[in-house]
């Protein structure tokens, strides 16, 4: 299979009608029509074999996970997603691989009506790269610079279980669960759901101000809202929200996983306390939980309290691919 005859085989399909496709796969370049006076919201995240994913990994939930990790980047922003290109290296044209993929990659990109619209294809370790394209109303975007002082700190879904998930696999002596928590902490880690719609309505609130998606551990990711709105926090560290699987491991561990652990694409994001029964709302409407955790403070810097408000101490920070 030529590499012409494996993009035309597995990632040719007809735009769906309705979308901002307006030339999709085939030609030298896309084009897409977004809505009159939005912004473009553009991200781009690579996968790599050995890094990101084991050699070997399912096709199927890396097809789910390549574009799932760029999506939510999209719901961060509060970006409606308009479509995506795909730049592949391959080792090998592996038909059943790339049907298996192609699986797992359109059945995301059709729950959320975000089309495959070019890419490019080449020979080389596994490698997978994907851009989005997304759109959201002027001054609506949710920043890392926005967070103020005084705000709610709020996070979506829960934290720690991908960090759990990968210790499982990797034979960690701490980590051990009962089956039926396993199967759902592997599937957290293997087929992350973006948070599209909650992050959409949030961008839609007058009192939402600064999210990310939670990539490389909460704590971490939290202290790039700090850095670039130049404000602190304090996060209650009782009132996280905690999965089933994390609640018999030892403190020390189950604090890791929460507060560090990566992988979660959970949205962080601060909010105006008069906002708290929009937030909750928007929570419910798309249903997915919300939960206040902290709050933004004028003082620079990261507290994290127990649950009667003394400090303790963090467990080690986010995850940083050139820190080890
Ligand atoms: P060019 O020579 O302009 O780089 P290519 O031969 O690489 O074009 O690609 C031909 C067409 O196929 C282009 O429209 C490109 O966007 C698309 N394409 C290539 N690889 C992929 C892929 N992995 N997924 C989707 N579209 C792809
Ligand atoms: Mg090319």
């Amino acid at each position: 299979m030529g590499e012409f005859d494996l993009i035309a085989r597995h990632f040719t399909r007809p735009a769906p009608p309705g979308s901002a496709v307006v030339l999709g796969v085939g030609d030298d370049g896309a084009l897409l029509q977004p809505t009159q006076g939005h912004q473009l919201a553009i991200s781009t995240d690579m996968l790599v074999e050995g890094r990101h994913f084991f050699a070997g990994a399912d096709p199927e939930a890396l097809g789910h996970k390549a574009l799932a990790v760029n999506l939510s980047d999209l719901a961060a922003m509060g970006a409606r997603p308009l479509g995506f290109t795909l730049a592949l290296a391959l080792p090998a044209a592996d038909d059943a691989w790339l049907a298996a993929f192609a699986r797992g990659l359109f059945a995301l990109a059709d729950t959320h009506a975000c089309p495959l619209v070019g890419g490019d294809t080449t020979r080389g370790p596994l490698n997978l790269c994907i851009t989005v394209f997304g759109e959201v109303r002027p001054g609506r975007a949710l920043r890392r610079d926005a967070a103020r002082a005084g705000d709610d700190l709020w996070i979506s879904g829960r934290t720690g279980e991908a960090r759990l998930a990968l210790a499982l696999r990797r034979g960690e002596a701490w980590a051990r669960g009962e089956p039926a928590d396993i199967a759902d902490v592997v599937d957290r880690m293997d087929r992350p759901t973006p948070r599209l719609a909650l992050g959409q309505a949030l961008a839609a609130l007058d009192g939402a101000h600064a999210a990310l998606d939670v990539s490389d551990g909460l704590l971490g990711d939290l202290g790039h809202i700090l850095k670039a709105s130049g404000v602190g926090a304090e996060v209650g560290v009782d009132a996280l929200p905690v999965a089933p699987a994390l609640q018999n491991l030892a403190l020390e561990h189950r604090l890791d996983c929460l507060l560090a652990g990566g992988d979660d694409y959970e949205l962080l994001f601060t909010a105006d306390p008069a906002a708290r029964d929009a937030v909750l709302a928007a929570g419910r409407t798309t249903d997915v939980a919300v939960t206040r955790i902290g709050r933004i403070a004028a003082a620079p810097g990261l507290r994290l309290l127990d649950a009667r408000g003394h400090r303790i101490e963090a467990p080690r920070r986010g995850f940083d691919h050139f820190a080890d």
